[in-house]
């Protein structure tokens, strides 16, 4: 029998976090701007890093606004 691993995933991280204007369209809380990471793995094993900016909601985790 032939074992065929083909799983990919992504990891999401925020780095770094501080405040910013505006608030949630979803739940009206307090936005921040956070410093993200997304990490894809195939097999477990990472190979491929991109970090980006991105302004969250502090309160339910929603990302409201997305730079690249
Ligand atoms: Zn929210």
């Amino acid at each position: 029998m032939v074992c065929f691993c083909f799983l990919v995933d992504q990891t999401k991280k925020v780095s770094k976090r501080k405040p910013a204007a505006g608030f949630c369209s979803r739940c009206g809380g307090g936005a921040s701007v956070a410093d993200m990471k997304t990490c894809t793995r195939f097999c477990y094993v990472p190979f491929y890093w991109k970090s980006w900016k991105a302004i969250v909601c502090t309160f339910c985790g929603a990302i409201l606004r997305s730079y690249r």
